[in-house]
């Protein structure tokens, strides 16, 4: 009788974990950006990309507000200063502005971007 207790306890080496349900637990994730408040997602190849580094934290901002903290830090590259040629408010650009080209400000700039794309 007691002996029967003991059956089937022990290793069980189908059960063991193998390494390539690592992998599987990357899964995109939607964080919300701590800058912008917007929702971005960290997806499972940056997980990975952070694993592999050893960054314990998760990203705080989304890839904007990276992008702008990396280049703020940066020394201010020269502007130029032109007219933009939609609203003909200043426009900063980070060439020599030619001359018979025409020069858009940021947001005329993003504005027809938008109209193109969609
Ligand atoms: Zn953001
Ligand atoms: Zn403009």
């Amino acid at each position: 009788m007691l002996q029967s207790a003991y059956e089937g306890v022990g290793a069980n080496p189908a059960r063991a974990k193998n390494s390539r349900e690592v992998k599987d637990m990357y899964e995109d994730k939607t964080l919300v950006c701590k800058e912008c408040g917007k929702e971005f997602i960290f997806t499972a190849g940056e997980q990975e990309f952070y694993a592999e580094k050893g960054f314990q934290n998760e990203p705080q901002r989304c890839k904007e507000c990276r992008y702008a903290r990396k280049n703020a830090a940066k020394p201010e590259r020269e502007m130029f200063v032109a007219t933009c040629a939609r609203c003909g408010g200043e426009a900063k650009v980070p060439f020599q502005p030619t001359e018979g080209r025409a020069v858009y400000c940021s947001e005329c700039f993003a504005q027809m971007k938008e109209e193109r794309d969609s």
